[in-house]
């Protein structure tokens, strides 16, 4: 019984009960040399994803683009966006301009997408959808008019060329029926049509890491990777042509959306996986699906520390063994609630706002405990996307045959953004997991909205000047 915390409630002192902590859950603290090996792990599956053999049956799926460019400041025009996918369905009218030096203009509205369209038939998302747009279009009174829009679509889709996007599986809370195999700018023109209130132009369908590149590379030239841990997980890059054998070609680069949320689909991160994060996976609505995503990303993370505060609860090492009903209800610990109790000022006190609130009745040395797990693992979701994004970079760097990497990664997402120590704790991880670059983090300011709109800007720029 080396683990009780607190017999008799007086306080035994942090230093302790982090060891205790860490000594619990010593599964979920990766050393670098484990870190490593996950690095050179998904390197592997980077390569099966792209290799023509390897490619049908890559759990990576390291999917084409279509996107061969990063912005470089000539684009100009009005478009729309829309950006589905991500913690908000939002559309933005974009007015991209030249005098003197680029300037861009956005309003945007972020529209509700409820539980029973996600889950319904597809036909029924669309038309929503499209409702929104027809709704938007009257209030920004371009009804009459026919803009160029850009899809931000954040879900793995097959390619052939920009405005055709093949929806390979849904993931995240999305399950709408129909749409898996489908093109989802056929779903959305169909819809737009039966409406037949307004006329549509649909130019780019682009994933939420892409969208990120772009917006990024808007500011700054040297971006060539895209990021996104918010709800899901995911990274795209550039990658060389002669390197992608599904794409004819083998001059200059296309973006790569490696949808690196589904490594370890194939049993690879078994070794590494813990009990709680099988438990997450049974719950979830795709079993056996996005491994990685489910151990790393903001749609789990809350949970994750759920399921380890009832298992300590149980085991009564927490709370002098009190469980609630609210502790036992799932989605009841979200991640914004570990980004609160990670705060380093009020953290404590957040704690033992959240803890009361399920009505444990914590003591000091449980908050004190309770933000230790908090740390545990969110620590753990950055150590994992500093080995797969370190994967990426010693490939570009491989790619460049360079000895040092100079490069710039463009990150969105609401885990990255809103988590206190998140985006500190990556960025030293990366460095010392790839000595060999200098690497910029640059936040998407605007998020995956300026990013769609910087696609479309880009996409009617290279159909008007360069027809497909
Ligand atoms: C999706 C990706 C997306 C990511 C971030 C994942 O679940 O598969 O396409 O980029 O979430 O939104
Ligand atoms: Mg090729």
């Amino acid at each position: 019984v080396d683990f009780i915390l607190s017999e008799d409630g007086s306080g035994k002192g942090a230093a302790l009960i982090t060891a205790v902590i860490d000594k619990y859950l010593y599964a979920m603290r990766f050393s670098d040399e484990t870190l490593r090996d996950i690095m050179a792990r998904f390197r592997r599956e980077m390569e099966n994803g792209l290799g023509r053999d390897t490619n049908p049956t890559a759990t990576v799926k390291m999917l084409p683009t279509f996107v061969r460019s990063i912005p470089d400041g000539s684009e100009k025009g009005d478009f729309i966006a829309l950006d589905l996918g991500g913690s908000n369905f939002r559309i933005l009218r974009v007015k991209v301009s030249h005098e003197k030096k680029q300037t861009v203009q956005m309003e945007s509205q972020i529209y509700e997408t409820p539980e029973d369209i996600i889950h319904g038939s597809g036909s029924r998302l669309f038309d929503h959808v499209a409702e929104c747009l027809g709704d938007f279009m009257e209030k920004q009174k371009i009804k009459d008019k026919k803009l160029p829009i850009g899809f931000t679509f954040s879900f793995p889709c097959a390619h052939t060329k920009l405005d055709e996007a093949v929806l390979l599986t849904w993931t995240k809370r999305f399950k709408a029926s129909g749409v898996e195999g489908m093109d989802v700018v056929k779903l959305l023109n169909k819809a737009i049509k039966k409406r037949g209130d307004y006329d549509a132009d649909i130019m780019a369908v682009v994933n939420d890491t892409v969208g990120t590149m772009m917006t990024c590379g808007f500011d700054d030239q040297r971006c060539e990777v895209g990021i996104i841990i918010g709800t899901g997980t995911n990274a795209c890059y550039m990658e060389e042509l002669r390197h992608i054998d599904l794409v004819e070609g083998d001059e200059g680069r296309m973006c790569i959306n490696t949808e690196w949320g589904a490594f370890g689909d194939d049993g690879t991160l078994e070794d590494i996986r813990t009990e709680f994060d099988r438990e997450i996976d049974r719950g979830s609505p795709n079993p056996g699906k996005q491994l990685f995503e489910k151990m790393v990303s903001g749609m789990y993370m809350g949970e994750l520390v759920r399921l380890i505060l009832v298992k300590m609860a149980k085991e009564g090492l927490l709370f002098e063994g009190r469980i609630t009903p609210e502790l036992l209800t799932k989605g009841k610990i979200e991640t914004k609630h570990v980004s609160a109790i990670e705060k380093s000022k009020e953290g404590l006190t957040k704690a033992e706002e959240i803890l009361t609130r399920l009505g444990v009745e914590p003591s000091e040395d449980d908050c004190i405990a309770v933000q230790h797990v908090c740390a545990i693992v969110s620590f753990r979701s950055a150590n994992l996307i500093a080995a797969t994004l370190g994967a990426i970079l010693t490939r570009l760097k491989d790619n460049k045959n360079t000895p040092r990497l100079r490069t710039t990664v463009g990150i969105d997402g609401s885990l990255y953004k809103m988590h206190p120590q998140y985006a500190r704790r990556l960025h030293k991880t990366v460095r010392r997991l790839v000595p060999e670059s200098d690497v910029r983090f640059l936040l998407s300011e605007s998020g995956s909205g300026k990013g769609a709109a910087m696609v479309t800007a880009w996409a009617s720029r290279l159909i008007c000047s360069d027809p497909p």
